[in-house]
């Protein structure tokens, strides 16, 4: 296409509009008509990533392939897009900080004083630029965190200025909003968004599209009005209402003409809509499968947060369609769970997810829910500290180690079933130092696990420090516990499985960040085949 252009996607007046599902849905619209697209995010806040941010803060920590713990909009990305990203997909002030301070003690910059306006703003823009110079995407797509106004956004806001200035036609603003409904008056309101675009304006932005937000739809005069008032397009002023699934987005969007309105506000030829034939095809496989009764998936983890187990929670969703059930997910609280009342929580279960996490916290309810499903043969599936918790629970009550643990939480343990990976032994520092990003494994051929893939090679993400013990390995198969995935190089065990039982799986990896729209995970597919399964066999009873 020649010059790679710029898209640069702000929110204004409250966080937690969607700005990460309407970048995904402008990605995948141009990338619908032949694109070469990439989608990055830029978070406000002074963290290197957010590697070392607890759950709670921003939800889960994505990982990229190449092993960058990243913010969880990059998993709507990938999802939506069926791209891998990267690093370079997702930076944060402190990284922007750390790099132009790297530059000045280096020299780089002697003589001069450092400051925001032009050397972080040049490093910000650098960051933009870095996607578009080094891979030759037709578009980047540039994700702001936060909300026009924070103080944090700010040198992000005058680099999208300069660079608007600078690239002319290749660079253009989408700003989204929210358009309050007030039931009392029962109008939506629009002053809000006025004066989120006034204050974009006050930093020199104008906005070239505008997408609101909105419980209601928006009549077309209220719409004229915001585009009067805001120097807008009356064709760029986009509705985005509620939507049953985020995934039907960009279907809404390409109903505007958002991606036509972009195309031609660039320069660009506008052609023919696209079809979105697979995409469309997903949508009405997940309408229908909505006819039938959910699936029952229970969730067992100690943060009671749904973005937590975010890309755990898509993937789910993403099987169940492709099995045709609705998954209906069970958050069962870990903490909670004891040997007495574990019945009645998972009671009504066709499948048992124990999730991944760290510490110590919740974890006794992970080795309740595992004992329990293991002696009701329970489909079950453990990503990460959930197939240690498999592999903890089989020692104690299988093997009779009744002190096994892993070292993370007893460092003492005689029993280290579990433990710390030999390469992390020496590291002191906590951020980005993990096992992180993918790896490959080779799979046994009799096993689930080869089943779901159907094939003996494949490249998962990892972020553990701990590993299965290999000591322990021939106890373990002995007593039927399988290990059927195997790095070839580090001899590490990526997988283990109980083929006795129905479907009991545990992954020291983390499949739930592959699985897309177009491309769900095996693993998941299978697990909630299984629990379909399992379920009938259940009911004849
Ligand atoms: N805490 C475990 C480890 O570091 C598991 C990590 C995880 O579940 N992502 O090995």
């Amino acid at each position: 296409m020649g010059e790679t252009k710029y898209i640069f996607v702000t929110g204004g007046v409250a966080s937690s509009l969607g700005k990460g599902i309407i970048s995904s849905s402008i990605g995948k619209l141009l990338q619908a008509r032949g694109y070469n697209v990439t989608i990055q995010k830029f978070d406000p806040y002074i963290n290197i990533d957010p590697g070392t941010l607890n759950p709670y803060e921003h939800g889960e920590c994505y990982v990229t392939v190449d092993g960058h713990e990243a913010d969880l909009d990059l998993g709507h990305y990938e999802r939506f897009l069926g791209i891998q990203t990267t690093k370079a997909n997702n930076i944060t002030t402190g990284r922007i900080y750390k790099s132009v301070i790297d530059k000045e003690r280096r020299g780089d910059y002697l003589g001069k004083t450092i400051q925001v306006i032009p050397h972080i703003t040049d490093e910000i823009k650098r960051n933009v630029k870095l996607l578009g110079n080094k891979y030759k995407f037709d578009f980047v797509i540039t994700e702001i965190g936060g909300t026009v106004g924070d103080i944090e956004s700010l040198p992000y806001l005058e680099s999208i200025r300069q660079l608007k200035w600078e690239l002319g036609k290749n660079a253009l603003c989408v700003h989204l909003t929210y358009v309050p409904y007030l039931a009392a008056a029962g109008e939506l309101k629009t002053k809000p968004t006025q004066h989120s675009v006034k204050e974009l304006q006050s930093v020199g932005i104008q906005p070239d599209v505008l997408v609101l937000r909105a419980e209601h739809p928006l009549s077309d005069g209220l719409r004229k009005k915001v585009a009067q008032f805001c120097n807008v397009d009356d064709k760029a002023v986009v509705q985005s209402i509620d939507a049953e699934t985020i995934y039907e987005v960009p279907i809404l969007m390409q109903a505007q003409g958002l991606d036509s309105t972009i195309l031609e506000k660039m320069g660009l030829p506008v052609g023919e809509t696209p079809g979105l034939g697979p995409w469309r095809k997903f949508l009405e496989r997940r309408h229908a499968a909505k006819s039938k009764e959910p699936i029952n998936i229970a969730l067992v983890g100690k943060y009671d947060l749904q973005d937590a187990y975010k890309s755990i929670r898509e993937a789910l969703s993403q099987a169940g369609t492709y099995n045709d059930r609705k998954v209906e997910v069970h958050f069962v609280n870990s903490e909670k769970l004891t040997d007495e009342n574990v019945g009645e929580a998972l009671k009504g279960m066709a499948g048992v997810m124990i999730g991944p996490g760290f510490g110590q916290r919740g974890i006794d309810g992970k080795f309740v829910a595992i004992k329990y499903t293991r002696t009701h043969d329970i489909p079950t599936f453990g990503i990460c500290l959930g197939m240690q918790c498999i592999a903890i629970e089989f020692a104690r009550n299988v093997l009779g180690y009744a002190d096994a643990n892993s070292r993370e939480m007893d460092e003492k343990t005689p029993h280290n079933v579990i433990d710390i990976m030999e390469e992390q032994k020496a590291i002191t520092n906590m951020g980005g130092t993990m096992r992180l990003g993918a790896y490959e494994c080779v799979l046994q051929k009799d096993s689930k696990a080869y089943q779901a893939y159907g094939q003996e090679h494949i490249q998962e993400r990892h972020r553990h420090r701990y590993e299965f013990n290999n000591d322990y390995k021939d106890q373990y198969e002995t007593a039927g516990m399988k290990c059927v995935g195997i790095n070839p190089e580090s001899d590490l065990v990526e997988i283990v499985e109980i083929p006795a039982l129905k479907w009991f799986v545990g992954t020291q990896f983390h499949p739930e960040y592959g699985s897309t729209v177009l491309n769900p995970h095996p693993l998941f597919v299978a697990f909630v085949k299984a629990a379909i399964e399992n379920e009938k066999a259940t009911v004849n009873d």
